[in-house]
Parts: C-alpha cells; structure tokens; sequence
C-alpha cells in the first residue's frame, strides 16, 4: 500500500484501522473450503458425518467467516513454519507438499507433514498437531498418520513404519512427540469404515447424526458444521 494512502487511511478511520489492514490481507487470502469426491486423511478426525458432508461438497465453513479464513490461513503458516525449521536443520528429510498422496477406491488425496529420510531406508513420518489431551494422541490423529504413511508407501515405496505424532499444548505451546508404528489392521478397518461412507454417498444416503454430539463446539475442537447439520437441509443435502 503506498505510504500517502496509508497515512490518509490512519487520519481518517478509527483508532483500530490496523485491523481493517489486517482483516483485509485474510479475506485476499481465503481459500476454497469444498471438496468434492473424496476424502482428505486430515478429515479422519471428524465425526462420520461431518467426513460424509465433505465428501459430497458441503463446504467445511458454510458461513465463510473471516474467522474461519483466519484459521485456515494461520494453520497453513503453522505447518510452513515446521518445514522451514527441519530444513534448515540441515537433517535429511522431504516435506509432504512435494509427496502428495492419493489412493482411488475409497477415493483419498492428501499432503503430509515432514519424512525424515534414513540412509538404512526406513523413513519415518513426523506429524504436528494441536491438542489437549496429555497422555495420548487422539483416535482421529493415529488415523491420519497411519494413512498417510500407508499412502506414502503405496505411492512412493517409501517404507515408512515408525514415526512421531508431536502433540503441541494450544495454551503453553510446549511440544510433546509421541512414537507412532504402521498397523495394517488398522488401515483396513479404516479403509472399510470409508468405503462404507462413499457407498452412502453415490446412493444419496446420509449418516445418522453422531450421538456423542450434542452441543455446538467452537472451531478448532471439532464441528464447523453444527448449525447446518442440525437444519433440515442436513439431512439432504443434495
Ligand atoms: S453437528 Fe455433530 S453429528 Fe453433525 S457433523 Fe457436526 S459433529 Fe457430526
């Protein structure tokens, strides 16, 4: 922005113009929040229904809120962060943007975080992620590493078996790396828990809402799809 336009800018508004500066660059910045015909392993967090909304479109932010843009935007900045920081460690390693994964029944496309490369050939596969509980990684985040190392192998042969779930403190923002390994029988049961969510979908079905969820949870922990899923459209939405 030229300095004159600027200054004209500061003298005239409010005293809190630096938001409008601010606000101005995400909503440039906003990203498309559809996907259509299949699943993201970031996804595999989500309650069912909330997977099948977005396999079929529905947009993960309906309301399109600067606030969501916001989170997008920041979340995307995060995992940047990460990259720039092992590869500058001078570590061997390939970040997940350049190995995108995909997989075609159940239709799957994703992107990773880091893979430390090892010279004996095992690599193994580092993922950041935000959240509260202590003790272990959450069912979902186990999920989405475990499909994504699966994905790398099937796509890349890159013989990940071990790796690190590393659990950041959302308040304290301390780092904790849990060790993670590849189950093969755990990839089945998921692979089948999506097949089983594409067929609903080609035929027009919707998943019951999930039981456990009764109140409107705010970004971040979980459903950004409340107020739809709740509406009559939520249950047909095609
Ligand atoms: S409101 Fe509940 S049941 Fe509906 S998509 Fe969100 S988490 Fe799932």
């Amino acid at each position: 922005m030229a300095i004159r336009s600027m200054i004209n800018m500061i003298r005239g508004r409010r005293r809190d113009w630096f938001l409008d500066v601010i606000d101005d660059y995400f909503k440039s910045n906003s990203h498309v929040t559809s996907t259509i015909g299949y699943f993201r392993p970031s996804a595999l967090s989500q309650c069912i229904r909330e997977m099948q909304y977005s396999y079929i479109g529905v947009a993960k932010y309906p309301d399109n809120s600067l606030s969501s843009i916001k989170r997008m935007v920041r979340g995307i900045w995060h995992h940047d962060m990460w990259e720039k920081i092992f590869i500058n460690s001078g570590i061997p390693v390939k970040v997940g943007k350049d190995y995108p994964v995909s997989c075609l029944c159940p239709c799957i496309m994703g992107t990773s975080d880091i893979i430390i490369e090892n010279s004996l050939g095992d690599n193994q596969l580092i993922d950041f992620k935000s959240y509260a509980n202590a003790y272990s990684p959450p069912w979902g985040h186990l999920a989405q590493w475990s499909m994504y190392a699966y994905l790398l192998n099937m796509n890349y042969g890159m013989n990940v078996s071990k790796g690190w779930l590393v659990r950041e403190d959302p308040i304290s923002l301390e780092l904790e790396p849990f060790p993670v390994k590849l189950e093969m029988e755990f990839i089945l049961d998921i692979m089948h828990g999506l097949r089983v969510i594409e067929r609903y979908s080609v035929e027009k079905l919707m998943f019951p809402k999930d039981m456990r969820c009764g109140t409107k949870r705010a970004w971040g922990s979980g459903c950004s799809l409340y107020d739809f899923c709740n509406s009559e459209k939520g249950d047909n939405p095609w």
